[in-house]
């Protein structure tokens, strides 16, 4: 069986449906969350479901009991990720799992992010781990930008990330990256870099502005600045300073990825920004 974490958010339900898509059975799928009744839909489709959290060990062998391969979809927990993921790890050891496929983030190795060093930590357990891995590090996610369409015609693109470039794909490739490395196609004990037709968040400002014919600029802030507006936005003030801070990193180049590996993996090119700008509309 695939045994498939965070199945209960966004990226994990698109994982389990691009398996099914590949022709994977629904038995043969094990869907895991915290969430109980997030799982319920996918039971629905005749997916396995458990009910797991990686702050509790027993629950993780359990679940991975028997697993022949492991999709692990990294935590969203920031600052108590290494305690999960080895917690996970450790489980996967103990079940002897055939593969594990670990999400992290692009750059993992050379990132200055605050987001980065966690993902890195766990990329160095599995390793150590002696189990057959692939690290997919993805990139930002295309979403991150288009879900904020209304704010940016509004107030226009703020950020703190100067000319800096970033390879944004969506979720939706992201999954599919993830279910082909599952099915097949892709080397074990690699690393993988995925991203996308890379932008500045000007050029994000200009294609906003060309889709919706509203004149939209885009504002670079000093990273405290930014902070701020996010906190006055209504986020939470860590995870204002955790996007500044990332912001930051693009401006370093540490959200750019070079090369095609999500091309190749998917089989075709990967959906740019105005396309999802678009369908965003
Ligand atoms: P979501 O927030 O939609 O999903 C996170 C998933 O992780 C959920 O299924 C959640 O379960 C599960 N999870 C979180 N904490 C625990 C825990 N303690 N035990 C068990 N499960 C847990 O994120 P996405 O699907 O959009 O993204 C997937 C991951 O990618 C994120 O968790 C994060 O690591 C990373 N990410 C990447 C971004 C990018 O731009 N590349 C942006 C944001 C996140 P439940 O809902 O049942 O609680």
């Amino acid at each position: 069986s695939i045994v498939v974490t965070g199945a209960t958010g966004h990226l994990g339900q698109l994982i389990v449906a691009a398996l099914l898509r590949r022709g994977v059975p629904a038995g043969e799928i094990v869907a895991l969350g915290r969430d109980a009744g997030k799982l319920a839909d996918l039971a629905g489709h005749g997916v396995n479901t458990r009910q797991v959290d990686y702050t509790d060990p027993e629950s993780l062998r359990t679940a991975f009991a028997g697993a022949d391969k492991l999709m692990f979809v990294s935590g969203s927990e920031v600052g108590q990720r290494v305690t999960q993921h080895h917690n996970v790890v450790a489980a996967a050891r103990e079940a002897g799992v055939g593969l594990v496929v670990y999400t992290s983030i692009a750059n993992a190795d050379r990132s200055g992010m605050v987001l980065a060093g966690e993902h890195l930590a766990t990329e160095r357990e599995i390793a150590a781990s002696g189990l057959p891995y692939v690290i997919l590090r993805n990139g930002w996610y295309l979403e991150n930008y288009t879900g904020q369409l209304s704010t940016y015609l509004q107030f226009g693109v703020t950020g703190a990330a100067g000319d800096g470039r970033v390879s944004a794909a969506t979720r939706a490739d992201f999954a599919e990256a993830a279910a082909a490395a599952l099915t097949g196609a892709a080397e074990t004990n690699r690393v993988y870099e995925l991203g996308g037709a890379a932008f500045t968040l000007t050029e994000l400002a200009e294609e906003v502005s060309r889709q919706t014919g509203h004149a939209v600029g885009y504002t670079d802030l000093p990273a405290e600045k930014f902070t701020e507006v996010l906190v006055s936005a209504g986020l939470p003030e860590g995870f204002a300073a955790v996007l500044a801070d990332s912001d930051l990193g693009l401006a370093r180049g540490e959200l750019y990825v070079e090369g095609d590996d999500l091309a190749k993996l998917i089989g075709r090119e990967p959906t740019t920004l105005a396309e999802a700008l678009r369908a965003a509309r």
